[in-house]
């Protein structure tokens, strides 16, 4: 079967938020609100970051805000890879921040930990598994870089397994596989849905009042609170925290650092056992491959196999519409690339397709502030890797706004900016000389050419 017919039934839409389970949205503001602290955004950053501030102090009055649905953005529409990592990956952290990995890294593993036992102290349930993850190579110019990551982690005190080709092909058997790397504990795999879900409930029962379909217009400062004017009411606030991704955002500032890059994925039909048994895949790792532009995919409870990655799209002029979710382009290429990686499922379909948006930023790992005199704090820049890391984020606002000084705020990370983007026009011209670039290195065994190597220089890039 051909890709495009394998993808003809697909529907256009988030497989995670297209079931019955969907909760009802919650009714949106009307009137005027005060609150202690008002949490704009409804992703896992404003999720987390109104669930800890009640668990921090219980007797704090929290709001949050959400122009459309809890989950409906990033959040409820991701791969599920709930990475430990809070630097989009141990190379770049190394790279970047060579001086406080070691406590980076610790600090996203503890994050991880505790997202875990939240889940359960709670009883949230959201197909939580703690598989680890494959990275695997698939040219023998990715294979150093499976060596150098294993090493690095070492110098750590980070085990991760080296894996040769029958060994990899062992766990996961796809014919293109020359090596892996398998970090059995620094990533789980969520249902990103029922997490989003999940967390609005504990939000709910903690206190928290939550307004959906509530999008914040603006702004502004009175002199003793923050006003947040909304459609149908305003919200004055001692505290305000901004969790709104990708989208365009309620302080201009943060316009510098953001570029919204579109991120596509597949949902296969649940794979029966027969054909599942042939791919091995008993240790339902999620996998990762290892060129610049990369694909990850996994299982879902019910063996369905998500396929995403490989084009990162940013549309001039960095603009988001809502068609722009779906490329039957990237489809395509991403439906042939799932059956040369998997020769075995030919002739299984594809149920789902769909895009969203990625909060971009130029060190590809979240970055943090304040304003308006530490009364607002914000977290953005997760750059595709933010589902366990808006937790790490959400605790930093938290310290920020309560004025704390933490090992989280003394961080080199936390206290400096990314390299802002530069204005438009100037801006989509980067973006897309180095797209260009980054695939013209994956074809050329990786060899990075000058444009590359002059932004890898000024330690700033892009990537999903
Ligand atoms: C296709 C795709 C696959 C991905 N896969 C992974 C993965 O496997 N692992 C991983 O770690 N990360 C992944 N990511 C990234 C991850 O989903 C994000 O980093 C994370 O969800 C960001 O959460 P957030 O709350 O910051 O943003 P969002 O989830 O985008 O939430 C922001 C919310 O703010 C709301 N909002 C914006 N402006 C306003 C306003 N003015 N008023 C009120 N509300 C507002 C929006 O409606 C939205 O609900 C993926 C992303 C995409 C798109």
């Amino acid at each position: 079967m051909s890709p495009q017919k394998a993808l003809a039934d697909a529907e256009r839409k988030p497989y995670w938020l297209d079931r019955s389970i969907a909760p009802e949205p919650l009714p949106p503001l009307t009137g005027d609100a005060t609150a202690d602290l008002a949490v704009v955004g409804g992703g896992f950053t404003g999720l987390w970051t109104a669930l800890m501030s009640k668990e921090r102090d219980p007797s704090l009055d929290v709001v949050l805000l959400e122009g459309r649905a809890v989950g409906w953005a990033a959040s409820g529409r991701n791969g599920g890879f709930c990475a430990a990592s809070l630097t989009h990956g141990l190379g770049n952290g190394q790279d970047r921040w060579p001086a406080e990995i070691a406590t980076l890294e610790r600090l996203g593993r503890e994050n991880l930990d505790e997202i875990e036992s939240t889940l359960a102290r709670y009883g949230v349930d959201c197909s939580y598994e703690r598989t680890g993850e494959l990275r695997v190579a698939t040219e023998e110019w990715q294979l150093p870089g499976l060596d150098q990551e294993v090493s690095g982690a070492a110098s750590l005190g980070v085990r991760l397994e080296r894996l040769d080709r029958e060994q990899v092909r062992a766990e996961v058997d796809s014919p293109t596989y020359l090596g892996g790397v398998w970090d059995r504990q620094g990533v789980a795999m969520v249902d990103p849905a029922r997490l989003a879900w999940g967390l609005r409930d504990v939000c709910v029962r903690l206190g928290v009042r939550v307004f959906e379909h509530t999008p914040v217009r603006s702004l502004h400062d009175d002199g003793l609170v923050l006003e947040l004017d909304t459609p149908k009411g305003r919200v004055r606030a001692g505290r305000v925290a901004l969790g709104t991704g990708a989208f365009p955002p309620l302080l201009r500032r943060l316009r510098h650092f953001l570029v919204p890059v579109y991120d596509y994925v597949l949902m296969t039909e649940p794979v029966p056992d027969d054909l599942l048994a042939e791919i091995g895949w008993r240790g339902r790792q999620g996998v990762g491959d290892s060129a610049n532009r990369f694909h990850y995919y996994r299982l879902t409870d019910d063996n369905r196999i998500l396929w995403g990655g490989y084009d990162a799209v940013y549309h001039n002029g960095g603009l988001v519409r809502q068609e722009y979710d779906q490329r039957d382009a990237t489809f395509e290429k991403l439906a042939t690339h799932f059956f040369e990686t998997f020769p075995q499922l030919h002739g299984l379909r594809f149920t789902h397709r769909w895009g969203g948006i990625i909060d971009t930023c130029s060190r590809f790992s979240a970055f943090f502030g304040t304003a308006y005199g530490s009364r607002l704090a914000y977290a953005a820049g997760y750059t595709g890797l933010g589902v366990g890391a808006t937790r790490f984020g959400a605790n930093v606002m938290l310290d920020l706004l309560q004025g704390r000084v933490t090992e989280r705020t003394d961080l080199h990370m936390v206290r400096h900016k990314p390299v802002p983007f530069p204005p438009e026009p100037v801006r989509s011209g980067v973006i897309q000389l180095t797209r260009w670039a980054i695939a013209r290195a994956d074809e050329h065994e990786g060899r990075r050419n000058a444009w590359l190597r002059t932004l890898d220089a000024f330690g700033v890039g892009f990537d999903s």
